[in-house]
């Protein structure tokens, strides 16, 4: 089957980098000379480079990733694979993370002091890490103390945020998960309190507590930073137990039900297939719910001939299409829906940051303090160590 392209609209193509917009290109910082994207020695650049610095470098590259990144990662993964890819390679001594910042933070968290770690370019942050910021976050604990229900409040920080937000989980009892094990991650955490406050993923807490652990909507309230008291009242932080954090993906987040009925309308047979960070009603829509990781599996073991709407990053979904012609595999949304902070890793980018290496500079280096370092690896340590 070929792949239909679903339709751009101004707003993707400027934030594939096609444009400028004053206001997103903050924190970009390439010192030296980034190479024009119309190079036509870029693959033969980053080659180079790569074949310079040997077994001393070890490029993750996230599944999200644009194609002409892809092809120069040594490994590819979801944010936690490829976490714990760099921590089982001591003798790298630099890590260049095709991926987002709190993926990069990660890797600096679980590898040794003496393995250094590039994002290519600073720009590529999450929105949806971004939602949650330490000082609101411990205002909101703040509350719950005042409350008198901290006690019974177990945090969950899903992998997808800050190392200060995984730092503050680590802190107070709490564990970090992932869009796996959020489940496993949910139940060990009941067992330790009658609530659990879940960062900064509002739909994947949601989703999980509802369709895996059998609570209703009513026992989930939305918690808004930015209202005064998270817009909530006492009675219904009393009597929740699940707190949301009203954070969410805007890649994911875009999927609507309409959606999800045109293409059924459109592809009779179609199998739905979306990430749980998606809405719920989205979800509940869907046919099969599950982690990046799931969603490759299932394409790759589906039988030729089916039909498949993926509701996904785009790039990984046309690589899946791409690698499996004997299916037919389309992107669940009408329009393109890329990670915006995700597509800032330009092969540019790494051949910038790979030439540096080579030069013996470390550009865009991602350090985690040594406190909250130590706060978060608790939390990631508790996940590793569930059932
Ligand atoms: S896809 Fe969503 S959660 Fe993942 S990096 Fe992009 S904005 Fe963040």
């Amino acid at each position: 089957m070929t792949w239909a392209e679903p339709s751009s609209t101004a707003t993707a193509l400027l934030l594939l980098g096609r444009g400028t917009d004053p206001d997103t290109e903050k924190g970009v910082e390439c010192p030296g000379d980034l190479p024009a994207p119309s190079d036509p020695g870029l693959v033969e650049r980053a080659r180079a480079a790569k074949a310079a610095l040997g077994d001393r470098v070890f490029v993750l590259g996230h599944h999200y990733q644009r194609d002409e990144v892809i092809q120069f990662a040594d490994v590819t993964g979801d944010s936690f694979k490829l976490a714990r890819e760099a921590a089982a390679r001591p003798d790298a001594e630099y890590i260049v993370f095709c991926g987002v910042h709190f993926m990069a933070e990660s890797a600096d968290i679980l590898t040794s002091a003496t393995q250094r770690v590039v994002l290519p370019d600073l720009a590529a942050g999450c929105s949806m890490a971004d939602m949650a910021a330490l000082v609101q976050v411990e205002k909101a604990w703040e509350h719950f103390t005042r409350l008198g229900i901290a006690g019974d409040v177990v945090p969950v920080t899903y992998m997808n945020s800050t190392a200060d937000i995984k730092g503050f989980v680590g802190r107070n009892d709490g564990v970090v998960c992932t869009s796996s094990n959020a489940e496993t991650a949910l139940k060990w955490s009941f067992e330790r309190g009658s609530k659990v406050f879940f960062l900064p993923d509002q739909h994947l807490g949601r989703n999980t507590a509802v369709l895996k652990m059998g609570l209703t909507l009513q026992d989930c309230v939305l918690y808004d930073p930015h209202k005064p008291g998270g817009g909530l009242t006492d009675q219904q932080l009393l009597d929740a137990k699940m707190i949301l954090w009203r954070g969410h993906c805007s890649v994911h987040g875009r999927f609507t039900l309409d959606s999800v009925e045109d293409v059924r309308a459109r592809v009779p047979g179609v199998n739905v297939l979306v990430h749980p960070e998606c809405k719920h009603e989205v979800v509940t829509a869907a046919d099969h719910v599950g982690s990046t990781e799931y969603i490759i599996r299932m394409i790759e073991a589906a039988p030729a001939g089916s039909a498949w709407a993926v509701g996904t990053e785009l790039n990984l979904v046309r690589r899946l299409a791409l690698a499996h012609p004997d299916k037919q595999i389309m992107f669940l949304d009408k329009n393109v829906c890329y990670c915006s902070t995700m597509n800032r890793i330009d092969l540019p980018h790494l051949v910038w940051a790979l030439e540096e290496l080579v030069a013996g500079r470390v550009p865009n280096e991602i350090t985690v303090d040594a406190d909250t370092a130590h706060y978060a690896r608790v939390a990631l340590d508790r996940m590793l160590a569930l059932p």
